[in-house]
């Protein structure tokens, strides 16, 4: 199977789906990551005060953390950070509709639309925009997923709650999803923050005990067209 993961900022794709990541990709699928925004750059004044070196080390972080993964590639758009409204939203569905025409996924997971980052729910409305399930679509499923210091942090007040219906057992690759955010040294954080290794071991073993193993990674199911085995 082939699968896209669709990100707003570097390391939202390992926050939102790691350890799945990394399970599809022990189980010989081809993942594929697409980050849409360069990251980092909203934290100054201006995006061309951003320090470019910093970015660059964001950048190759990314790689690593996607190798770590075991993805089979990593794509970079660099689009403005926490700028993407300043984009026309065709601009950024024909980048992921593109990609998509390139890489032919089956399963797609992205942001879910109700985050505190306005981004991610962008990033949301581009996918799905992006692969309308016409005939011909190859995108059977597409689940959103959390991003921890984003999803819940917007207290269900700007967009539909996270509702997750869909779990993955990832007992055995969650420490690899902890060792690629360790990539990314500067966008760590320390206890209690979402981000802390502690919290997402927290939050894998909560879903993990709604789900009934010892440690999940939660999605909401967006979409699921089941085509016929034998279209005549
Ligand atoms: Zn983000």
């Amino acid at each position: 199977m082939r699968i896209l993961v669709v990100a707003a900022h570097p390391d939202d794709e390992v926050l939102g789906c790691g350890a799945t990541m990394a399970r599809l990709a022990l189980e010989k699928n081809e993942v594929y990551v697409a980050i849409m925004g360069e990251g980092i750059t909203s934290r100054h004044e201006a995006r061309e005060d951003a320090d470019t070196a910093q970015l660059r080390l964001l950048h190759r972080n990314a790689q690593a953390a996607a190798t770590k993964i075991g993805a089979r590639d990593l794509v970079l758009y660099k689009l403005p950070d926490n700028r993407l409204d300043t984009i026309p939203l065709l601009d950024i569905v024909k980048l992921v509709e593109n990609l998509a025409k390139k890489v032919k996924p089956e399963i797609i997971y992205t942001h879910h639309p109700g985050d505190l980052n306005m981004d991610h729910g962008i990033v949301h409305r581009a996918v799905l925009t992006a692969t309308r399930p016409m005939l011909g679509q190859c995108v059977r499923e597409i689940y959103a997923f959390e991003v921890p210091s984003s999803t819940e942090w917007s207290f269900q007040s700007l967009g539909p709650p996270f509702r997750p219906n869909v779990f993955v057992d990832v007992t055995r690759t969650l420490e690899t999803k902890i060792a690629a955010m360790a990539c990314y040294g500067t966008e760590g954080r320390e206890f209690p923050h979402p981000r802390s290794a502690e919290a997402l071991r927290a939050i894998a073993t909560r879903w993990g005990s709604v789900a009934g193993c010892q440690a999940a990674e939660a999605f909401e199911l967006v979409r699921s067209v089941r085509p016929e085995t034998n279209p005549k």
